[in-house]
């Protein structure tokens, strides 16, 4: 049996005349930027969230440039990010000029350790971006706590984390602003690339708007000299499609990690925990196993797809190593960067597939 990593051929067919009917009308409009078919989906993706203002923009990294660019951070700023993520999170902080200080994460969720972010806080800390890793929420109220008592912006990075929710609200509306990836491999994913930023704040809203389409507040009046980051109709055309179906899928991952979870249950190997009023969406699948590299032979020998989530801790990673940091500044990024192992997950995953995963790992370990 075949077991690949991720697999959007099923979804597609599962979808495939909705999605060529949006697409044909896009092209027979000759509609492919801007236009009423992005103010549909920005009011659907707003109103799925239940936050005021959605803005689309060209990926999930631009949201995050855009999102600290409004909230004024630049040179001299430093802005707090967990040094377990995708490099995004904290290559938007450099590019706007300010400096990401990574804050290690917790070992039991492997989101950012609230418990180490004060210490990290200087007087020129100006933002929290909280990662809600893997689908999982990061403790929002203790962010909250935080930010409130130094003054501080929070952006959220729900680009794994799609209708997560923290205490039955869903992340993106705890923050200032918060910034979704539309990538094709995340929870909610286009034909390519797009992202946007949401916030309750109608003036930010506007700001982003504007930056993101070169500082235009109307045709040519020009406020302040902007980007060109907008979303492609055709995106926002397939993304309204397949927001309605988004709930569902969510559903089967939440099935496919608990069927993993079960069945891993006997076996060394350590599954997800989950903490008391979460909603995991489960972006990904994440185990910890002691022998990853002869986990990942066998897997790979037996036709199963997995991938690493991330191999290097980002205070690790090369454009980073400068700052001269150490495992020992961040042990528990460390230690998982090379204990970590993504499974096949997806929608579509069937029960016959988990069951075959989990039986290849119980051969192995
Ligand atoms: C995917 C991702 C992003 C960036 O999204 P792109 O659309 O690929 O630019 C940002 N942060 C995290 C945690 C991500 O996983």
């Amino acid at each position: 049996m075949n077991v690949p990593f991720v697999d959007l051929k099923d979804q597609y067919q599962l979808i495939k005349e909705e999605v060529d009917k949006a697409i044909s009308s896009c092209l027979e409009n000759t509609s492919f930027v801007g236009g009423e078919i992005i103010q549909k989906f920005e009011t659907e993706f707003a109103t799925f969230l239940n936050v005021k203002h959605c803005v689309g923009c060209g990926n999930g990294t631009d949201a995050i440039e855009l999102a600290l660019q409004v909230a004024n951070i630049g040179k001299g700023d430093e802005v707090i990010v967990p040094a377990y993520s995708w490099i995004s999170t904290s290559e938007a902080v450099s590019t706007v000029g300010a400096k990401p200080v990574f804050v290690d994460i917790n070992p039991q969720y492997y989101t950012i350790d609230v418990s180490k972010i004060e210490e990290k806080i200087t007087p020129l800390t100006k933002a929290i971006i909280p990662v809600h890793f893997y689908g999982l929420p990061v403790d929002m109220d203790g962010i909250m706590q935080l930010a409130n008592k130094h003054n501080l912006i929070v952006i959220e990075d729900c680009a794994q984390a799609h209708g997560a929710e923290y205490k039955g609200k869903k992340v993106g509306t705890f923050g200032d602003l918060a910034c979704f990836s539309f990538y094709p491999g995340k929870n909610l994913g286009a034909y390519g690339d797009a992202g946007a930023v949401v916030t309750n704040n109608k003036d930010l809203a506007e700001k982003v708007r504007m930056v993101a389409n070169h500082g235009q507040n109307g045709k040519h009046n020009h406020i302040v000299e902007g980007r060109n980051s907008r979303m492609d109709t055709l995106q926002a055309a397939i993304l309204s499609v397949k927001l309605r179906y988004l709930d569902k899928w969510t559903d089967q991952r939440i099935k496919n990690a608990n069927l993993y979870i079960e069945k891993l249950k006997d076996i060394e190997v350590i599954t997800p925990k989950l903490p008391e009023n979460i909603k995991h969406v489960f972006h990904l699948f994440v185990i910890q196993v002691n022998d990853r590299d002869n986990v990942m032979k066998a897997l790979k020998e037996k036709g199963i797809g997995f991938a690493l989530h991330y191999p290097v801790a980002l205070p690790f990673l090369k454009p980073y190593i400068h700052l001269g940091f150490t495992a020992n500044d961040y042990p528990v990024s460390h230690a998982f960067s090379q204990k970590l192992l993504s499974l096949p997950m997806y929608p579509e995953l069937s029960e016959k597939q988990i069951e075959y995963v989990c039986e290849s790992l119980k051969v192995e370990l």
